[in-house]
């Protein structure tokens, strides 16, 4: 039996070709595929901006959900028909990073949807090592698929959060209103922030508000500092979170920040990129500056616990779904920044 897969065969060649349907050996899990979101690292997937880890010919999709179709022999407590997603990073457990407690950032990592087989397919394998590993996460109770997909994005905000972690009362700015911009709104009104302040695009304002925002702008530049310091009486906020890959943010976001404030870059950057920042902001306002990149098995499972209490204000984030074998349209969709959030539904495609 074949299926339709999504394989990324080379630089600017995503196809949607026939697979043999994967059968799963000892240990192994097969997943019958409900949703896959798609997001701007898969774009930068397919057009060759970011290579490290992948693999000619993988099946892409990094965000998805499917359901329990076959397991192999061996593989205990996971039950057919059960709706699951995985943690796409596949750790080694034995480099320094991963003794650290850092097993999103091995240095042996390998991601589903980059090396190993992804969710843009109408079925997809769950490796042993990723099941022996606690990779596959079973959803407590049923959902959307298109928003159990979304554990992955959630798990990767998650992470970033734990990096600042905002306190009840205190004041957020999140520049960049794209779906991992809102998540972060989300999560920091979860935190009990009073103030939550985002920038973005226009037609990503309302969202913004929707998602916990407290104002939004579609400012840039100085104007933004401007507004941003005229609301805080000068003081500026106690976290800054940068969700846009945009190097002018990165000495932006220290200006906007508080005295004794957390400044997150959350955001990836272009390969190679440099910034001009002002060391001074960040030695007088005593600063402490981090990063986010993944997400541990950890995040995934609080992620999806999140998703289910539906507390997390995330249905209006996937605006846009294709069959499957609408792939180039999903694509354009999510290239030309149609909607928020654009899913592919394998499902549909049967
Ligand atoms: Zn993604
Ligand atoms: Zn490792």
């Amino acid at each position: 039996m074949d299926m339709q897969a999504a394989v990324l065969r080379g630089i600017n060649d995503l196809r949607l070709d026939r697979r043999e349907r994967p059968e799963p050996g000892p240990g192994e899990v097969l997943l019958r595929m409900d949703a896959n979101t798609i997001c701007g690292t898969d774009l930068r997937l397919i057009s060759g901006a970011k290579t490290a880890g992948v693999r000619p010919g993988v099946v892409m999709g990094h965000e998805f959900a499917g359901r329990v179709e076959a397991v192999g022999e061996g593989v205990e407590g996971v039950p057919l028909g059960a709706q699951a997603t995985c943690s796409i990073v596949l750790s080694c457990n034995h480099c320094p990073a991963c003794l650290a407690g850092r097993e999103h950032l091995c240095e042996n990592l390998e991601l589903f949807g980059y090396a190993i087989d992804g969710g843009m397919a109408e079925y997809m394998l769950v490796p042993r090592r990723a099941v022996e590993n606690g990779n596959l996460v079973i959803a407590p109770q049923e959902l959307d698929p298109t928003l159990l997909a979304l554990a992955e994005p959630v798990s990767c905000v998650i992470n970033g959060a734990n990096q600042f972690r905002v306190q009840p009362g205190e004041s957020v700015m999140v520049l960049g209103t794209g779906p991992i911009g809102l998540l972060h709104v989300a999560l920091a009104n979860l935190a009990g922030a009073t103030t939550i302040l985002a920038s973005g695009r226009p037609g990503r304002l309302e969202p913004a508000l929707e998602m916990g925002a407290t104002d939004a702008f579609d400012l840039t530049g100085q104007a933004l500092t401007d507004e941003i310091l005229s609301r805080t009486d000068g003081r500026g906020v106690d976290v800054v979170i940068v969700c846009v890959g945009a190097p002018e943010l990165a000495n932006q976001a220290l200006e906007l920040a508080a005295i004794g404030g957390r400044v997150n870059y959350f955001a990836g950057f272009p390969k190679g990129s440099t910034a001009e920042m002002d060391p001074n902001l960040i030695h007088y306002k005593e600063l402490v500056v981090t990063g986010g990149s993944n997400a541990r098995r950890a995040d995934v499972r609080t992620a999806v616990e999140l998703l289910s209490s539906g507390r997390l204000p995330v249905g209006s984030l996937v605006t846009h779904t294709f069959p499957l074998s609408e792939l180039d349209a999903a694509i354009t969709a999510v290239r030309e920044r149609q909607g928020l959030k654009v899913a592919v539904l394998p499902s549909e495609s049967r």
